[in-house]
């Protein structure tokens, strides 16, 4: 197999273990991280062991200039990309009325804009092929909401209105388009919860625990594989049953 995918935000939590499925799955992975240097080569170094090509390189999502080119010296080092996983972002939990408008735009231009960027780059390629897998992280916030978190939640619902709508103007052209939920995943985005914070969470938690990034990334592999060829503009929520 010689496939190539391009992982966004793989320096992270979520994203790195995404590269690793897809990396032990026989993929070329093309690694995006913004300031997270040591993390991403370190990743790397640790994708060429399983033996797959790598591309590793900084951009910053919000810019579409560097997205460009990441993606050019992406399909020129790696070949086309056959999926793309737009998983970068950020979070916020500020009261509604705290949240700057600076705070504000940061998170839609990341969360939101980030991805149009991205799927901009590589959709051309696709649809000339008719063929391709983009797959976007939301959140279970974006399905149902958070107090504290209105801005991160409605920039997740965003994700889910564009995963949906893009799945039906690309689905001719045999595009999926699908979209993964997670819930309260183990990674340093959750660092500022203490453990009574965890606890309370968990106890909503039907499976009653917290889930690792190796549940999201197991189901963004099996989104982008060709089992996955009759799926699109679904979203799939990886919460341990949490919204339901
Ligand atoms: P994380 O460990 O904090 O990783 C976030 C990633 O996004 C990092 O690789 C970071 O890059 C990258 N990033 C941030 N701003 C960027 C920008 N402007 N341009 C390019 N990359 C940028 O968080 P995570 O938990 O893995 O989250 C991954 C995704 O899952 C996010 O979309 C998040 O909203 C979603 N999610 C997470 C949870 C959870 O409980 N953890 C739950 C639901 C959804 P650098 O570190 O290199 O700067």
């Amino acid at each position: 197999m010689d496939k190539t995918v391009v992982i966004t935000g793989a320096s992270g939590g979520i994203g790195s273990e995404i590269a690793r499925v897809f990396a032990e799955n026989g993929w070329n992975v093309a690694i995006m991280y913004m300031n997270s240097a040591d993390e991403a080569k370190k990743l790397e170094k640790e994708l060429i062991s399983y033996g797959s090509r790598t591309y590793c390189r900084n951009c910053d999502v919000r810019n579409i200039k560097e997205v460009e080119e990441f993606f050019t010296l992406a399909e020129e080092n790696l070949g086309v990309i056959d999926a793309l996983v737009n998983n970068a972002g950020v979070a916020l939990q500020k009261l509604f009325c705290d949240v700057t408008a600076e705070e504000a735009d940061r998170i839609f231009d990341i969360n939101v804009k980030g991805s149009f960027n991205c799927t901009k780059a590589v959709l051309p390629s696709m649809i000339r092929r008719k063929s391709g897998k983009i797959v976007n992280i939301s959140s279970m916030w974006g399905i149902c909401g958070a107090s504290c978190e209105v801005h991160y939640s409605a920039s997740k619902a965003a994700v889910i209105g564009f995963t949906k709508a893009l799945a039906k103007e690309v689905g001719p052209s045999s595009i999926n388009v699908n979209c993964v939920a997670p819930g309260l995943i183990d990674t340093k985005m959750n660092a500022n919860l203490n453990d009574e914070d965890i606890k309370m969470l968990t106890d909503e938690i039907p499976l009653m625990k917290i889930g690792k990034p190796s549940d999201v990334a197991h189901a963004v592999y099996f989104l982008c594989s060709e089992q996955a060829d009759y799926i699109t503009g679904q979203v799939i929520s990886v919460d341990g049953g949490m919204i339901i």
